[in-house]
């Protein structure tokens, strides 16, 4: 199962944005920003489990296409 991390700094529109780790994303926040969600099946689960922290979190456009919104 792919590893998944949210970033801990919100985008201006507040969104924090969580990335497929496993993936190896380009748009990766630094390793200090990254809070870790763990082993998901997919970015629906990993998303779920970002948004126990930050309510206002989204799928990246680039590795989490299938989990972004607006
Ligand atoms: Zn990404």
């Amino acid at each position: 199962m792919p590893h998944f991390i949210v970033n801990r700094q919100a985008q201006s529109n507040g969104d924090h944005e969580v990335h497929n780790k496993t993936a190896g994303c380009s748009y990766m926040p630094r390793e200090a920003n990254q809070k870790d969600l763990g082993y998901h099946s997919d970015c629906h689960g990993a998303v779920r489990e970002a948004k126990r922290t930050y309510s206002q979190s989204n799928g990246c456009y680039y590795c989490c296409n299938a989990c972004h919104t607006g």
